[in-house]
């Protein structure tokens, strides 16, 4: 191992969405010396990733986007994946914030040293670095999920993860697999189905997809307001205030969950003649317990000719194809896994070790919790973005913007207050994670039949936010002192702000 290459004041860890709010936000606050850690070779987390033909937001770009960064003409409602790219090169050359990042530059571990209030990070290039601040924006889809199917090395096809495209097999004119049919599959599967021979598409379960035109953002009033730079703001509150209307007609109106769900039916009849085919595509549990699904292609994909709905489980996989329980085996030339990510597993496959050398594995073997998804008990100056419980029905950058304000305020709070470092006090943290897991068992998510990847294993929801998210914001508007425990040091490692600061 290095010697350590030398201590920097705050050190985040990815750059995406999150990692730049917070680089935003710190500047905001008058920081300027700070790194940023990303594993890749470039900014832009999973949009950065996930090239998939189709792949698009599927929350209104005028949303998702900074609210700091609106001079920006998105060419569609949903922007496309290159687009959003390009959106995010921009904010990052807007705020000069290339010079802040470290690329090729993957975090392996840290480990917080509570004699000098420094957390110890190692890369797994070997370089050692020391930091009193540690700030994790490494997302909640980043680590890609494929069910272990025997047989899986021994295909001699083509395969890959939708969040692993390889661009450099041609699908055309060829029988392709694709297992799943979540987030991604919706958005890929209508793009490769009218180039491919044939597609078997293996559902677990079937989902409850909705066209556009029902999620905020997208009716004409909108339209309108966006097309004028004056009324962007407009735009924005409109949609935000639509998305929690949602969150409001959940929580005090859940009989019109039927309607939505006899509406879904109603939508199918019309659009799947096909009696066989409408069974299999129809739901057995409430929407709302999955994510919810967009695409105005997808009905009309699954009745193409050439496609196959496969709902009989995958026994193995096989040199030329997959082989179902029912002992059919069907030869195909690529398979596709849309199988999605793991995102109850916070934070791994890093090594997080806080006071008392305990580790965040430990911590959380009941599953992951943190003060407003952003502060853990014992592991002082080290706080995240997009962590536990944050995933809200609104814009994820909404959140992350919340978060990265709150965690300036913390930075400030332990300069102004010479502070070695700061702890978020364990019954605060206590509370709170049993106000938040009462309110979601509340929720449809919770009910037993749900089997969606917001739970965990033992059914404890770990990524999902209860509330509005006007309620998360205010709530993230400014670091309570009372919540923390401030811990002095004779020579704190960060200066007091300078005066007039
Ligand atoms: C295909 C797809 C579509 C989505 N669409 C929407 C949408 O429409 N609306 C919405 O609100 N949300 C959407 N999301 C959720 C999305 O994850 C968030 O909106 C947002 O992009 C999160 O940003 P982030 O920076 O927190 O995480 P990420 O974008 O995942 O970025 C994390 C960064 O950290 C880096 N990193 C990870 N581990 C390490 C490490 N150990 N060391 C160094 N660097 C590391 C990664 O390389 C990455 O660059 C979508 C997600 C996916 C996968």
């Amino acid at each position: 191992m290095n010697e350590p290459a030398g201590a920097v004041p705050i050190v985040i860890i990815g750059c995406g969405f999150g990692g730049i709010a917070m680089a935003i936000a710190l500047k905001k606050a008058g920081e300027r010396d700070f790194v940023i850690l990303e594993r890749a070779a470039d900014v832009g987390g999973v949009w950065r990733d996930n090239s998939y033909p189709g792949a698009a937001c599927d929350v209104v770009s005028r949303i998702y986007s900074f609210s700091h960064d609106q001079d920006y003409e998105w060419s569609t409602a949903f922007a496309p994946r290159l687009e959003i790219v390009t959106y995010i090169h921009r904010v990052v050359a807007n705020h000069d914030l290339r010079k802040h990042v470290r690329f090729n530059t993957e975090v392996a571990a840290a480990t917080f040293d509570e004699a000098t209030a420094l957390w110890r990070v190692e890369t797994k290039n070997g370089e050692r670095i020391e930091t009193p601040v540690l700030i994790s924006a490494v997302g909640l889809f980043n680590r890609i999920k494929i069910p272990d199917f025997p047989g899986r090395d021994t295909f001699e096809g083509a395969q890959f993860h939708s969040a692993c495209w390889n661009h450099d097999v041609a699908l055309d004119g060829k029988i392709v697999a694709v297992i799943g049919n979540g987030a991604s599959a919706v958005q890929f599967v209508p793009k490769i189905a009218p180039r491919v021979k044939r597609l078997y598409l293996f559902q677990r379960t079937p989902q409850y997809v909705l066209p556009k035109s029902i999620f905020p953002g997208t009716g004409k009033w909108d339209a309108w307001l966006q097309r004028h730079r004056g009324l962007r703001g407009l735009a924005r509150l409109k949609i935000y205030l639509a998305f929690e209307r949602f969150v409001f007609r959940r929580k005090w109106r859940p009989h019109l969950r039927l309607r939505g769900e006899a509406g879904f039916r109603k939508m199918l009849e019309a659009k799947i003649a096909d009696p066989v085919l409408r069974a299999k595509l129809t739901p057995d549990f409430p929407i709302g317990c999955k994510r919810q699904l967009v695409s105005n292609e997808w009905f009309d994909t699954l009745i193409r000719p050439n496609v196959e709905i496969i709902d009989t489980p995958i026994d193995s996989v096989t040199t030329t194809g997959l082989r179902t329980r029912d002992g059919k085996e069907r030869a195909v030339d690529a398979i596709i896994y849309g199988t999605g990510f793991t995102p109850t597993d916070y934070l791994q496959p890093m090594r997080v070790t806080g006071l008392g050398g305990k580790g965040l594995n430990e911590a959380w073997r009941e599953g992951a919790e943190a003060y407003l998804g952003i502060a853990v008990t014992g592991f002082p100056n080290f706080f995240m973005l997009y962590g536990p419980n944050t995933n809200a029905i609104t814009s994820i950058i909404y959140m992350l913007e919340c978060q990265a304000r709150y965690i300036a305020d913390c930075i400030r709070a332990l300069r102004t207050r010479n502070a070695g470092y700061m702890n978020v006090r364990a019954e605060i943290q206590s509370r709170f994670i049993a106000e938040v897991q009462k309110r979601l068992s509340g929720t449809v998510q919770a009910m037993s039949i749900c089997v969606t990847y917001f739970k965990q294993a033992n059914g404890r929801i770990t990524t999902n936010w209860p509330g509005y998210a006007f309620e998360y914001r205010w709530r993230t508007r400014g670091m309570r002192a009372s919540d923390y425990e401030f811990v002095a040091k004779a020579t704190p490692n960060l200066a007091p702000p300078a005066a007039g600061a």
